[in-house]
């Protein structure tokens, strides 16, 4: 039986999105790979609004998180965290060596404009790492804001944003607001499976990374820039190009749909969770934090969130208990990538049959 998902990632993927990727192989050094590198990158720029270089890697995300921080700490690095993904991208630095220091919000709030003004203002840090949608808590962080503070008071900062579980189901505009790099990972909101990792990557970020001396190999963005100016968009090994089909395929779709209409979608199903959610329960992020792919709800009925997904499960539905320590006190519902409102509605209908809402 198809489970339908509705955890924050994997997402379902549609079935003409997965046939994409049982097609043969060309040869990664071709013409052919080479436009289908180019017309993915064409289409990403248009998708987080930038005229920046897009580099892809067969990782997932945090490939791309950890190469990211390596490659283009000079000097060090202040990660700012909500949750786990946040601390996540410190312990990266940790784990290579790099500097770095950790600025924790409280539980349940998100980084604020202040927090990073009073850690940028010590002179101590080159670049920033803030998580745009945490996935752990359901909290988006103020990123343009952030964007603003950067461009006033500290023009040199490279910003680092992790939009791992919103690009494709949030407008992320990535030159207007000033980040540096900024990735996502593909069996998110953009209805793909695992397996690659997207970022776009500005030229004050290569400036810097240039002159970081032992960036590594296989996620030296320095590596992966030049090579792709020199061949024509291909990469310095071997890439998942059946996940390339799969991208180029669902890029696409997402362009015909509409950027627009997309976030759209995703807003209207953000609301309707909420909104179900704050009648039955409590939501865990503070209002005007709320993310539009994933919604973290309060377990205020003391419900057994493992026996509410244990009886989806065998309706066919999955949900995602809460993260770490929140266990059993929040639980999270993501609407994300290719769902429509009326997914979400069948999946209220069985939650409330189940709990007798
Ligand atoms: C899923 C996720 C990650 C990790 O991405 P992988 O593709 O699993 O490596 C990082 N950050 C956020 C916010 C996520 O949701």
């Amino acid at each position: 039986m198809h489970t339908k998902l509705f955890i924050p990632g994997p997402v379902d993927v549609r079935p003409e999105v997965l046939e994409q990727m049982s097609k043969p192989m060309i040869g990664h050094r071709s013409k052919e790979a080479s436009h289908l590198q180019r017309r993915i990158s064409d289409n990403l720029r248009k998708l987080f609004y930038t005229e920046n270089e897009i580099l892809l890697s067969t990782t997932s995300g945090s490939g791309l998180m950890e190469g990211s921080i390596r490659s283009c700490t000079k000097k060090r690095a202040a990660c700012f965290s909500v949750g786990a993904f946040g601390t996540r991208w410190y312990d990266m630095a940790i784990a290579n060596n790099i500097p770095a220091d950790l600025y924790e919000a409280e539980l349940g709030q998100p980084t604020t404009v202040e927090m990073v003004d009073k850690a940028l203002a010590t002179g101590k840090y080159d670049l920033i790492t803030v998580t745009h949608n945490e996935t752990s808590t359901g909290i988006m962080n103020p990123v343009a804001e952030i964007g603003v503070l950067l461009k006033e008071k500290y023009p040199e900062i490279v910003f680092c944003v992790d939009a791992v579980s919103s690009a494709a189901g949030y407008k992320i505009e990535v030159d207007a607001w000033g980040i540096d790099v900024c990735i996502t990972s593909t069996q998110k909101a953009l209805g793909l499976p695992p397996g690659l990792a997207i970022c776009t990557f500005s030229k004050k970020a290569y400036e810097s990374a240039k002159q970081v001396k032992f960036r590594g190999f296989y996620l030296d963005l320095v590596k992966l820039y030049d090579t792709i100016q020199k061949k024509d968009y291909q990469y310095p090994s071997t890439p998942s190009l059946s996940h390339m089909y799969a991208l180029d395929y669902q890029l696409g779709c997402i362009m015909e749909e509409g950027l627009d209409q997309r976030f759209a979608r995703h807003a209207e199903m953000a609301d309707y969770v909420r909104a179900w959610a704050e009648k039955n329960f409590e939501l865990f992020a503070p209002e005007g934090f709320r993310s539009n792919t994933v919604t973290a709800i309060k377990n205020t009925k003391e419900i057994s969130v493992g026996g509410l997904n244990k009886e989806l499960a065998r309706r066919g539905y999955a949900v995602s208990n809460g993260y770490g320590k929140m266990k059993e006190k929040t639980f999270r519902i993501a609407h994300m990538a290719d769902y429509k409102i009326q997914d979400l509605q069948e999946l209220i209908k069985q939650i409330d049959d189940i709990l007798g809402l």
